[in-house]
């Protein structure tokens, strides 16, 4: 029977630890009752019932939370109701890394938050139910799993530089100024999966600097364009980012990285999750990751002259 981790049995949460299989849920029953659609406008457009004050980011206590305690906040990444990440341009994604790493330190500064999950939900595809450019924020009162799975047994460093070489066949993109780098990983399940990570390790989004931010903006307005370009439309992905765990541990071997699963494998159609990989947490992914790189390198990203002028 599984072991219900110390952290998690002794947390006011209504956690639930699956004894057959060791997984863990949320009973979120109550949010049923959210709306799939606001009823009236878009709820994050300047006005709307979320946004009453003009922005340019923004971040509030999510009025349908998955974990109570103010512990669930929606990021806004733009009060333009039809942008893309990439449309913001580097100066608009800037200003999207200084809110996560504003929140992920406000967040992690209470007592009773151990880890700052940072999310994004893309499309329809993945139950992005507000087309207006958004992410999400958990603030757990124990390190997930697997959050945790990565922490126990963490990649070397060499294996990190090695995985994101300069002549790596699965290398996509870097900045200009080389500080990060975004890669196809070896043993990819989606089939343009890409993980975002910095040369020089980072633990966590406040410790980046001005020049890291700076970086990580022209990086990230980059490869979202070319995951655009890849199907000519809209990809919808799923995005999370990994950091140190802020429950006042050293953790000396955190490691800041952007998880990124685009979810479709051909032009408008989703690579679905199905019971043979559920069943066996093996995944099989239809498209070889160099494969996957070469045909995201080749796509055209944005220009230096784009970029700098979002
Ligand atoms: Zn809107
Ligand atoms: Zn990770």
């Amino acid at each position: 029977m599984a072991a219900v981790p110390d952290d998690i049995a002794g947390s006011p949460l209504p956690y639930r630890v699956d004894p057959l299989t060791g997984d863990v849920a949320f009973i979120v029953a109550k949010r049923q009752g959210r709306p799939n659609l606001p009823s009236s406008g878009c709820p994050f457009c300047v006005g709307g019932i979320e946004a009453p004050e003009p922005y340019d980011v923004f971040a509030f206590t999510n009025r349908w939370p998955s974990i109570p305690d103010g512990r669930c906040e929606v990021v806004l990444y733009t009060s333009d109701h039809d942008a893309t990440f990439w449309s913001l341009g580097a100066a608009g994604a800037r200003k999207v890394i200084d809110l996560w790493a504003d929140r992920t330190a406000a967040l992690g500064a209470r007592d009773d938050v151990a880890y700052v999950l940072v999310f994004e939900n893309r499309g329809p595809e993945v139950g992005a139910t507000i087309a207006h450019p958004h992410g999400q924020i958990y603030a757990f009162d124990a390190i997930p799993p697997r959050a945790r799975d990565e922490l126990v047994d963490p990649l070397p460093d060499a294996a990190w530089a090695a995985a994101a070489g300069d002549d790596s066949e699965r290398l996509v993109a870097t900045d200009p100024a080389g500080r990060w780098r975004a890669w196809v990983p070896f043993a990819a399940g989606w089939p343009y999966e890409l993980l975002v990570a910095p040369a020089a390790p980072r633990p966590d989004l406040p410790s980046l600097d001005d020049a890291d931010r700076d970086a990580l903006a022209r990086l990230l307005v980059d490869v979202f364009a070319r995951l655009d370009q890849l199907f000519d439309g809209p990809m919808p992905y799923m995005m999370w980012w990994h950091q140190r765990p802020t429950d006042g541990g050293p953790w000396p071997e955190a490691r800041l990285h952007l998880h990124v699963a685009p979810i479709y494998r051909s032009a408008n159609t989703p690579r679905f999750m199905a019971a043979g990989e559920l069943g066996s947490h093996v995944f099989f992914n239809p498209v070889d990751p160099v494969d996957a790189a070469a045909q995201l390198r080749a796509l055209p990203g944005l220009t230096d002259e784009e970029r700098r002028d979002g």
